[in-house]
């Protein structure tokens, strides 16, 4: 099984809808691919993709300290136990409660015990493009990396099942602990940036943490044509990286319209753009 994880440093550069294509285009190529979307904080890949939800699932994250408030005996020292302030009249604010357990530890009456707490959903979905994971993490609630972690288990899981099949990942924005949780153990990562300031600001950073991993890494520069100048700029800081460009997508509608239309770009027909799309894709897949 092969894990090819598609990122951007920031969101809106086009991520999800080029996920969407490469899962229609490695559906037409076989075998059919296992999809999983990492961006729990908004995923959205199964709106492009369509399909029946099949199943969902309870995920638990972090625990949280729960009092016994007639077994205290030092209230003081119980409040003061918390360096995150999540201790307050012995209730325990369940958004300030890391789950840590050093409440519990520092208590010498056992008032203190950790219970689980159900912090999002995950959420398995027969699409036309294969099987799609994805999650929903609640409002207010910690544990993105774990959370990815058992994402990426069900789609792992599933993938084996099918042997040749590529496990396809629509990674999470930014260079934080869910884009780690995201990109463990892929085998290529593809990032997707634009010519803008802050999009290069952002490819610079992440591009600082794949090269921190060691991660094998291809570029594709979405909306190409907005601004040739920073264009050459991100092409000069790929070539002193030797960064492979795997291709440029010119400005175009066609992303917004397949969102609006709930299917994968190369769907809609267009011959240039599904060229464009066709050569990248076969670039990427050609590294496997
Ligand atoms: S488990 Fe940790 S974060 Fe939660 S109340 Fe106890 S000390 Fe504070």
């Amino acid at each position: 099984m092969k894990q090819l994880v598609i990122i951007s440093g920031k969101g809106g550069t086009g991520k999800t809808s080029l996920a969407a294509c490469f899962a229609a285009l490695e559906k037409e190529r076989g075998p059919t691919p296992v999809l999983v979307d990492c961006d729990v904080d908004a995923a959205n890949l199964h709106l492009l993709l369509g399909g029946e939800e099949t199943s969902s699932r309870p995920f638990f994250g972090p625990e949280l300290a729960v009092i016994d408030r007639g077994k205290v005996t030092d209230q003081e020292k119980c409040e003061t136990s918390c360096r995150f302030g999540a201790i307050s009249g012995l209730e325990v604010d369940p958004f300030l409660c890391v789950g840590c357990g050093v409440c519990r530890l520092v208590c010498g009456e056992g008032a203190v015990s950790m219970e689980k707490r159900e912090a999002g959903t995950i959420y398995e979905r027969d699409t036309p493009c294969g099987k799609l994971f994805h999650a929903e993490l609640d409002p207010g609630r910690s544990g993105f990396g774990g959370l990815i972690t058992a994402l990426r288990a069900r789609g792992e899981e599933e993938a084996l099942k099918h042997p040749g099949s590529l496990l396809l990942i629509d990674g999470s924005p930014g260079i934080g602990c869910p884009v780690i949780a995201s990109l463990t153990g892929c085998d290529l990562v593809l990032v997707v940036t634009e010519p803008g300031k802050g999009a290069f600001h952002d490819f610079e950073r992440i591009y600082q943490l794949l090269r921190f991993f060691g991660m094998k890494t291809r570029v594709v520069i979405n909306r190409a044509d907005l601004d040739p100048g920073l264009l050459r700029e991100t092409e000069r800081y790929c070539f002193s990286h030797d960064l492979e460009i795997a291709g440029r997508i010119p400005f175009n509608d066609l992303f917004r319209q397949a969102t609006l239309a709930g299917k994968p770009a190369v769907e809609l027909g267009d011959e240039r753009l599904n060229r464009i799309l066709g050569e990248i894709y076969r670039r990427v897949r050609e590294e496997f």
